[in-house]
């Protein structure tokens, strides 16, 4: 399985990383090797001085499928879960000044904490879903995906382009406003609503 990521999907997270708003969805891809499951401590890597949490809204693809139509790619995810985007910050802004890829800031070892996911029908409107996280008890960034620049089936169309979806991948929606940096101690927790998905301790 592969994780497809869309960076700047959120307005707020896009001007607080003094980004421009892309012209069209900007993608990159973590190795299944970056996952992250069953609560499972996320170990601070030595070659970062500067891991970053962004909480995102996670959709697990259900079927394989090319160049879908945004009216049809409703039916190829099932689930939704919430996932961390770990982001080695001070690489991706070392990489973003040279013009070089993300690959290392984002692709490493568990940086995709993941929670079991939800039946999609769970959700009454999927264009009114309200995540957030909290850090050590105190809540540092909520989303709603009202405020997505590109909605879940644009995303799929969009990367389905490019990538063959396939069964069990994931796709992570895009963080909001309130990222920031996470040290050795911390306790990381991640809501749908009201209801706890995710817990990640560093270590
Ligand atoms: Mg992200």
């Amino acid at each position: 399985m592969k994780i497809i990521c869309i960076g700047r999907n959120y307005h707020a997270h896009i001007k607080e990383l003094g980004n421009t708003v892309p012209a069209e969805p900007v993608f990159f891809i973590k190795p299944d090797t970056a996952l992250l499951i069953r609560n499972r401590p996320f170990y601070y890597p030595d070659f970062s001085q500067d891991i970053h949490y962004e909480v995102e809204l996670v959709l697990k693809i259900c079927k394989v499928g090319k160049n879908i139509q945004p009216r049809f790619a409703s039916s190829y995810y099932n689930e939704i879960g919430l996932g961390i985007d770990f982001t080695a910050r001070d690489i991706q802004d070392r990489s973003k000044k040279a013009g070089l890829p993300w690959f290392t800031a984002k692709g490493f070892d568990q940086s995709a904490p993941v929670s079991p996911c939800l039946p999609k029908d769970n959700f009454p409107d999927l264009k009114n879903i309200t995540f957030s996280l909290r850090l050590n008890g105190v809540q540092v960034q909520q989303g709603n995906t009202s405020l997505m620049i590109y909605p879940f089936d644009e995303i799929i169309s969009h990367a389905s382009r490019f990538v063959t979806l396939r069964t069990g991948d994931l796709i992570f929606t895009g963080t909001p406003a309130g990222v920031g940096p996470v040290k050795i101690g911390d306790l990381l927790e991640g809501y749908i609503g009201e209801t706890l998905m995710l817990k990640c301790t560093i270590k």
